[in-house]
C-alpha cells in the first residue's frame, strides 16, 4: 500500500519525535511492504521564522492532498519566545486551530492506557490501578459551548455574560457513527455522557446517540451523567472502552484522563475528519525546556502514528506491531527521563526510537 503522509515536525522536541516516529514507519513499511512517501510542511514557529504566519495556504494545501498528517508538536515558551509578542492570529497556536478548521476535523480521540510498568506514576490508588486501563475518549471538536453565539451586555448597572450550546442531530450522528466505528475495532462499549438531567442539547444527543446504536447491534451502550463520569475516572477507569461526548465535557474529561496515567509523555491523540483523513500528534506540548538535547520521550508520537496506520490506512497488524514493540521495550525496562524508574535504563529520544524499531 502507498502511504501520503504529510509531517509538521514544528518547534521545540517536535522535530526530534517526528524523526523518531519515521524511524518507526520505515521499519513497519520495510517489513510489511508498504511505501511510505513523507511531504514536510511549517507550521507554528517554524513557519513564522520563514513566512512571518504560523500556516501558509500552500502548507494547507499539501496537507490536504496527504492521505493523513503526522503532527510533533508547536509552540515555543510563552514567556521568552518572541512568536508570543505576535497579536493572537499570528501566534503559533493560530497554525493549529486554522488547519484543525480547514481539514474539517471534527472528532478528537485521545486514549488514556495505563501501562503496567509504569503504574508507579499512576495517581491513583493501587487498590485501583492494578487493575489498568485502556480507554478512548472520543471529543466532538468543532461544535457546542466552545462554538455557540455570544456576548456580554449591561443590564441593570451590571454586566451579564452569555454563551450558547447548540448541537444540530446531523453534528451528533456523525461523532456518535465515529464512536461506534471505533469501538468495533477495539472491545466493543461505548459509555455516551452527557448532562441528560438538565440540559436538551444533551437529551437529544441521548436520543441521537440511541438512534445510531441500532446500526451496531455488537457494541454496548451505556448513558452516564457527566459528574458521575468524572467521579468514575478516578474510581474504576478499568470499566472504560469508548467514552463518546461533546466538546466542552470532551475537553475536560480528556485531560483527566491524561492525568490519570500519569505520563504525558506516552499520550498519543488523533483528529478526524468524515472521511478516513486525520491529523495525528502527541497530547504534550512542544516542551521547550528540554528540545534539542536528545531528552525526549517520542513514545507519545511513536503511538500516534499506530493511530494514523489503524484510522486513517486501516493497517490494524501494522498498528499492532507498533504497540507491542512499545510494550516491549518497556519490558525490557528503557525509560526516557520523563518515565524513568529505578532499576530501568535510561536512554535518550533518538535511543528510545532505535529500540522500537529494532522490535517492529
Ligand atoms: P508541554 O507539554 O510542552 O510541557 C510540560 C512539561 O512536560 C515540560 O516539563 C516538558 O519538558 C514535559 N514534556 C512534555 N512532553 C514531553 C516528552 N515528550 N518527553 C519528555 N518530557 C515532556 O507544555 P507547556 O510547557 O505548557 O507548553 C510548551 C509549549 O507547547 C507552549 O508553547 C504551548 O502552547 C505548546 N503546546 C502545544 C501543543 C500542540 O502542539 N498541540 C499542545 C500543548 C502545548
Amino acid at each position: 500500500m502507498k502511504l501520503n503522509i504529510v509531517c509538521i515536525p514544528g518547534d521545540g522536541i517536535g522535530p526530534e519525535i517526528v524523526t523518531e516516529a519515521k524511524k518507526v514507519l520505515n521499519k513497519v513499511a520495510e517489513t510489511g511492504g508498504h511505501e511510505m512517501v513523507f511531504t514536510d510542511i511549517l507550521m507554528g514557529g517554524a513557519s513564522i521564522d520563514v513566512h512571518g504566519v504560523p500556516l501558509t495556504d500552500e502548507a494547507i494545501e499539501t496537507a490536504k492532498v496527504a492521505d493523513a498528517v503526522l503532527m510533533g508538536s508547536i509552540g515555543g515558551d510563552t514567556n521568552t519566545s518572541p512568536w508570543y509578542k505576535l497579536p493572537p492570529e499570528k501566534r503559533p497556536e493560530a497554525g493549529l486551530l486554522k488547519i484543525r478548521k480547514s481539514l474539517g476535523l471534527f472528532a478528537n480521540l485521545r486514549p488514556a492506557i495505563l501501562y503496567p510498568e509504569l503504574r508507579g506514576a499512576c495517581p491513583l490508588k493501587e487498590e485501583i490501578s492494578v487493575k489498568g486501563f485502556d480507554m478512548l475518549i472520543m471529543r466532538e471538536l468543532t461544535g457546542g459551548l466552545y462554538f455557540g453565539e455570544r456576548h456580554t451586555v449591561e443590564k441593570d448597572g451590571q454586566k451579564v455574560a452569555t454563551d450558547t450550546l447548540t448541537y444540530s442531530e446531523a453534528e451528533i450522528r456523525r461523532i456518535a457513527i465515529k464512536g461506534f466505528e471505533i469501538a468495533m475495532k477495539r472491545r466493543r462499549k461505548v459509555t455516551s455522557v452527557d448532562k441528560a438531567n438538565v440540559l436538551d442539547s444533551s437529551r437529544l444527543w441521548r436520543a441521537v446517540v440511541n438512534e445510531v446504536a441500532k446500526d451496531f447491534p455488537e457494541v454496548t451502550l451505556e448513558h452516564m451523567l457527566v459528574d458521575n463520569c468524572a467521579m468514575q475516572l478516578v474510581k474504576d477507569p478499568s470499566q472504560f472502552d469508548v467514552i463518546l461526548t461533546e466538546n466542552m465535557f470532551g475537553d475536560i474529561l480528556s485531560d483527566e484522563a491524561s492525568m490519570v496515567t500519569g505520563s504525558i509523555g506516552m499520550l498519543a491523540s488523533a483528529s478526524l475528519n468524515d472521511t478516513k483523513f486525520g491529523l495525528y500528534e502527541p497530547s504534550h506540548g512542544s516542551a521547550p525546556d528540554i528540545a534539542g538535547k536528545d531528552l525526549a520521550n517520542p513514545i507519545a508520537t511513536i503511538l500516534s502514528a499506530a493511530m494514523m496506520l489503524r484510522y486513517s490506512f486501516d493497517l490494524d497488524k501494522e498498528a499492532d506491531a507498533i504497540e507491542s514493540a512499545v510494550d516491549k521495550v518497556l519490558k525490557d525496562g528503557y525509560r526516557t527521563g520523563d518515565i524513568m524508574s529505578e532499576g530501568c535504563r535510561k536512554v535518550g529520544c533518538r535511543e528510545m526510537g532505535d529500540l522500537i524499531a529494532e522490535r517492529i
